[in-house]
């Protein structure tokens, strides 16, 4: 479980988060929404390892994480995509699985690295819905795909579909993940958001700790299992979808008087 407990963070004068608490569970997906500038990215970068927090306590798992470095954090199964695409785009998207995935074994040379990890490679690919695209260059890849990439990415990260060790150990299995996805579905038109969603719900299912941010709110209503809304750098609400919707503080400040979450 990943608590976030009082966490506040400063850039110099400007208080970007403000004494915020919240809690994730194993299997939960949790939706993290709220205007721009209202602190967002800045609580993932916390919880991820790229900011150090000003004040406050993150824990995962029991633990304090918020003073490891990003590397020991994605150790211990706290891996994040960032709201900008981040890929090799001179290699293939096989490869860009393959690189990290062998990592663990220290970076491979150029010419060894399409015989690394092949099968744990090309089974996670079929999981993010890229198997056609396996031998295509990132840097011609549509949009939409590339977003699937970078979910990929991070879930080699997690070691999920790394192979069972010399000992016949598969470390990923019963490891506490929690994945924190900026905007996973940025710029995706409605279709192809949504179907990106539902694998995203679908790791949740599985058992990851998910937290997402997003704009568009077909991808918060009917997805999340739970809704935190932080507005100024504080969290202004938090429950389910239905409790959100019909929130009048959230209404007022951010969903608008006229938001419907039946809406299509
Ligand atoms: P959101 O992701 O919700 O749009 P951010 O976390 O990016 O919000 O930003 C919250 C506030 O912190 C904003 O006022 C932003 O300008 C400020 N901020 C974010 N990152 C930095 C930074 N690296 N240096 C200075 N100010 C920052
Ligand atoms: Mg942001």
């Amino acid at each position: 479980m990943l608590q976030v407990r009082h966490l506040v963070k400063y850039f110099g004068g400007v208080k970007a988060v403000d004494g915020v608490s919240f809690e994730v569970r194993a299997g939960e997906c949790v939706a993290l929404i709220g205007p721009n500038g209202a602190g967002k990215s800045t609580c993932f970068a916390c919880i991820a390892g790229q900011h150090r927090p000003s004040g406050g306590e993150i824990l995962w798992a029991g633990q304090r994480i918020d003073a490891l470095a990003p590397a020991r954090r994605l150790q211990r199964g706290v891996a994040r995509t960032f709201q900008v695409a981040q890929t090799f785009e001179a290699l293939t998207v096989l490869q860009n699985l393959q690189l990290l995935m062998s990592t663990g074994h220290g970076l491979p040379a150029w010419n060894v690295l399409d015989r690394v990890s092949v099968e744990a490679a090309t089974q996670l690919l079929a999981r993010v819905g890229l198997q056609q695209l396996a031998h295509a260059d990132v840097l011609g890849l549509p949009y939409g795909a590339k977003k699937r990439l970078e979910l990929g990415i991070a879930l080699a990260g997690l070691g999920e579909g790394a192979p069972a060790d010399p000992r016949g150990q598969a470390p990923s299995i019963a490891r506490p993940r929690l994945l924190l996805l900026d905007e996973p579905a940025a710029g995706l038109a409605e279709t192809e958001r949504l179907e990106l969603m539902q694998l995203v719900k679908s790791l949740a299912v599985e058992g990851v700790a998910v937290l997402y941010t997003e704009h568009n709110m077909d991808a918060v209503f009917g997805v999340a299992d739970r809704v935190l809304v932080l507005i100024e750098g504080q969290l202004a609400a938090q429950g389910t979808p239905d409790e959100i919707a019909r929130h009048p503080e959230v209404r007022s400040r951010y969903l608008g008087h006229s938001f419907d979450a039946e809406m299509p």
